[in-house]
Formats: C-alpha cells, structure tokens, sequence
C-alpha cells in the first residue's frame, strides 16, 4: 500500500492528514467493540475495512511460542511532549506534531500518535493485562510499525496519571495536551520485544503493521485504570488466529 492510501486507510486523510484526528478508525463507518457493530462484523463496515473478516495477517494475537532471534535493538528518539489530546469515540487519543523517532536496525519511523486498550489486545502465554498502549508510527516506505506496551496495576506512573487526569470525558474533538506528557514515560526500562507482521486492531484492519511489542509491561495505578475503564469499559479487539506467521523475540 502506497503512502497516500495508507494515510487514508487511517482515517481522516482530509486536507492534513497528520494534524487533523488521524484516528484508527475506518473513515465515517460505524462499529464498536460489542454487538451487531462488533469485532465480528468489522469486515462489513465498509469494502475498505472487509480484509478485518478475511485477512491472513491481523492483529491482535496471542503469542504462546516465539522464535529467538537477534532482533535489532530499538531506539527511541520521541519528543517529549504531545500536542493535542482527543476521546475519538473508539479511545483516549494522543497525537504528536514532530514526534521523533524510532530506529530498528535499517527502518527509521516517525511518531504519529498513542492511544490506549482497555484490556489489553495482545495476550503473553495466556495472560492478558489491565491495558495496553499503542505507539503509532509511520515509516518513510509506507508501512507502520507499533510499539505495544503492556500495562500493569502497581505504583503511579506520572505519565498515564496525567493523561487520565486530562483526557476528555466525552467524545469530541481534539484538546491541547498537557505538557507533562512525555510519550517516553510510558515505556518500561527493558527493551526486549516481540515481533511479526499484522494489522490495525481497529477498521479497516489494514494489513501494513510491524509490530513490536515491549515484553516488559509498565505499571500505573490502578485509580487511573480505573478512570480509563470508565471511559471505556472494553475497547479491545479479540485475539486474531496467527496463520501462517512467526513471533520473533529479541534475544
Ligand atoms: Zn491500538
């Protein structure tokens, strides 16, 4: 998939694809994380979002074996501080204006926006966790690549504490973030990680996902999941099967 129909895919392509909500969501199509809209009719949300049904590559998934590997390690070169802030209807959005950098070997992403899942998506031998964070990124050949970060109940994390005290209420259009935010905050300290090729976990699902996942979770309070849950009671997609694909792990 090209640049342009990738941006498009993502929703909200418009005039700035960039700065205006580019939330995950397939563009004015309806669905939601339950009922007749839900993860199993996601491939009749539009033609765009019909691979949501029928790909061989989505995402999430529950990884239960994974092959080690030397993976190459990643660098985070991110801002410090987000831009606006939006509850997009489907999650809590934070999006970034020069949002820096991720490095992994060869591949060079730029940080687009995070946004969170309550519970978890992805699910490590079986267990899954209070919630996830997702770091968005788009890479200069057209792809996306994610930063997944597991997230545990235990002490504050300021970061999280921040955006739960400041995340809108309600649906609606984007907010100036508070400065505090520091997307860095919010990784763990280990660096080992999980990788293989999958999709949006939201339509249109596309298939153009590197994805890696940290395998060190964070903690946060559970006050601030408790906040998030709120919000949003269960916006996690169910565990998609692995087809043919691989799980690598960082060595
Ligand atoms: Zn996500």
């Amino acid at each position: 998939m090209d640049r342009r129909r990738l941006l498009k895919s993502l929703g909200g392509l418009a005039l700035c694809p960039l700065c205006a909500g580019m939330g995950l969501a397939s563009e004015g199509a309806h669905w939601s994380y339950e009922g007749v809209h839900g993860p199993d009719h996601w491939g009749e949300v539009d033609t765009a979002s019909r691979v949501c049904g029928v790909g061989t590559q989505q995402s999430p998934i529950a990884i239960d074996t994974a092959i080690e590997a030397q993976l190459p390690p990643l660098q985070f070169s991110w801002a410090r501080k987000a831009d606006t802030i939006v509850n997009n209807g489907h999650t809590i959005q934070v999006n970034l204006k020069d949002g820096g950098t991720l490095a992994a070997g060869a591949d060079r992403y730029s940080l687009v926006q995070f946004h969170f899942h309550h519970p978890s998506e992805h699910l490590v031998h079986d267990h899954g966790f209070p919630m996830e964070v997702h770091f968005v990124h788009l890479s200069a050949r057209g792809s996306l690549g994610v930063i997944g970060v597991l997230m545990t109940i235990g002490k504050p994390n300021p970061v999280f504490a921040k955006i739960a005290a400041t995340m809108p209420g309600k649906e609606g259009t984007s907010v100036a973030a508070d400065p505090g935010i520091d997307p860095a905050g919010l990784l763990p300290t280990g660096r080992g990680y999980y990788r293989y090729e999958g999709s949006l976990t939201t339509p249109p699902c596309s298939e153009t996902v590197d994805w890696m996942l940290l395998s060190d979770p964070i903690e946060v309070a559970e006050a601030d999941v408790d906040a998030f849950a709120k919000l949003y009671p269960l916006n996690a997609r169910p565990a998609q099967k692995l087809d043919r694909r691989f799980v690598l792990h960082s060595a």
